[in-house]
């Protein structure tokens, strides 16, 4: 039977990476992955350029870019193992990069370029990869993982989960680290889609479905007065709802039946800026708002109301404040989100409280160590969920190598 110190399941960011740093901590490694292609979510991420780190990370307050139940929980892990790290990983390998929006890291040319940087840490470490190959079973004996998969049974002292999360099924995404963490006594908190557009009632929508493929900057938040969460952030009309980065964002926090609140004009005073359009113009209200927001929704927002479908000097102070509060105040509550087939990440996961934040490892069973997102540890949109792979997986590779040393 095969025998390694540490068998990897998943091979994507989380998995790759703590086989590389394991393996050039001198410990034998087996890397195993069931999709027939390597890392495809680091191949998509960010556009084909991968967006993976971000320089805002503040790994003191972690519950600025992270969600989950114990927020506080990557602390640790992001604290010894920084974006700043990566960057100089990076930098090493001679891949050239940029920053766009608000610290969001990108490569210049491809993800591909990550890619090889992860699989020659792994080759560095000279670890064994087996790809596809399929876990069948797992159990724990005398101390020991064993494994069967169909290229046999495998035993190891330690065994690593890094499946990831449930979102893009049709790229390998599989709840395999949700099951074995139940099989083995963990909590799991209900996994949910984040990160993903979110979708409106048919008719009710119809209105707005015309403005399909229209961007603007919004604020977007919310919640009730106890947990609010606000982000000023682009937002995108679709056929079906709303996405772009502030809907992406908002998703990861908003809660099924509750509202949503938009201000459409977020760096204006529309009301008083109409009221003094009223004064010198005579132009169309849509033609006024349309200097304040893009003209296909000015358009599309004063055909709710008749008392919009006039010339400016001829609306009421009434109705124009009204129009204004309505664009700034927009209140919607989605039916729903796109789900797992769109969702960037998934919210929930492996419960921390019942890992080490040092090493992620479980308490429940000494050597069975859950990294990356198939955590309850979620980022925010921007290279988060990245950094979160990256030092979970570091954690979890020194944890290892400093236990057999
Ligand atoms: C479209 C898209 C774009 C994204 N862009 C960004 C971005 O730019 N920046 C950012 O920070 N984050 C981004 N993310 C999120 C990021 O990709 C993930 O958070 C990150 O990949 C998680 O790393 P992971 O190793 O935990 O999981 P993954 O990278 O998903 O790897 C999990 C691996 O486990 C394997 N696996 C699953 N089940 C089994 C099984 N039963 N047996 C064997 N192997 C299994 C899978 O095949 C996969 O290779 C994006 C996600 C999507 C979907």
């Amino acid at each position: 039977m095969d025998s390694f110190d540490v068998v990897i399941i998943g091979a994507g960011a989380a998995g790759l990476f703590c086989a590389g740093v394991a393996g050039q901590l001198g410990l034998s490694v087996l890397l195993i992955d069931h999709a027939p292609k390597l890392a495809e979510k680091v191949r998509i991420a960010g556009g084909g350029r991968c967006n993976f780190t971000n320089r805002e990370l503040d790994p003191r307050a972690p519950h600025k870019h992270f969600l989950g139940e114990n927020p506080h929980f990557c602390r640790s892990a992001l604290s010894r193992y920084t974006a700043q790290d990566f960057i100089d990983l990076v930098r090493r390998h001679g891949i050239p990069f940029h920053e766009k929006h608000k610290g969001q890291l990108f490569g210049d040319r491809s993800s591909e370029d990550f890619i090889r940087m992860l699989l020659a840490e792994c080759d560095a470490g000279g670890v064994v990869r087996w790809q596809p190959a399929s876990v069948q079973a797992v159990r724990q004996a005398a101390e020991r993982w064993e494994l069967d998969t169909d290229r046999g049974t495998v035993q190891s002292a330690r065994l690593v989960v890094a499946t990831g999360g449930l979102s893009i099924p049709q790229i390998g995404a599989s709840d395999f680290g949700l099951r074995l963490a139940r099989q083995f006594g963990h909590r799991v908190i209900d996994p949910r889609p984040a990160l993903v557009p979110l979708t409106f009632d048919g008719e009710a929508w119809q209105p707005y479905a015309q403005l399909a493929g229209l961007a603007l900057p919004v604020r977007v938040e919310t919640g009730d007065k106890k947990q609010r969460m606000a982000f000023d952030e682009d937002l995108l009309f679709t056929h079906r709802g709303l996405s772009g980065p502030a809907i992406l964002q908002i998703s990861s926090y908003w809660r099924p039946g509750t509202p949503l609140r938009l201000d459409l004009a977020p760096s204006e005073n529309l009301g008083a800026e109409l009221l003094q359009a009223k004064a010198r113009s005579k132009r169309l209200v849509a033609n006024e708002l349309a200097s304040h927001v893009p003209a296909r929704l000015a358009d599309a927002w004063v055909q709710q109301d008749a008392s919009w479908q006039r010339p400016v000097n001829e609306a009421s102070d009434k109705a124009l404040v009204a129009l204004a509060t309505r664009l700034s105040q927009w209140e919607l509550v989605p039916t729903g989100s796109e789900g797992w087939r769109k969702a960037e990440v998934m919210a929930g996961g492996v419960d921390t409280r019942e890992l080490g934040s040092q090493s992620m490892e479980s308490r429940r069973h000494p050597g069975l160590h859950f990294i990356g997102e198939v955590v309850d540890v979620t980022g925010w949109l921007g290279g988060y969920n990245f950094q979160w792979a990256w030092s979970s997986a570091w954690a979890c590779a020194q944890a290892m190598a400093a236990a057999r040393a």
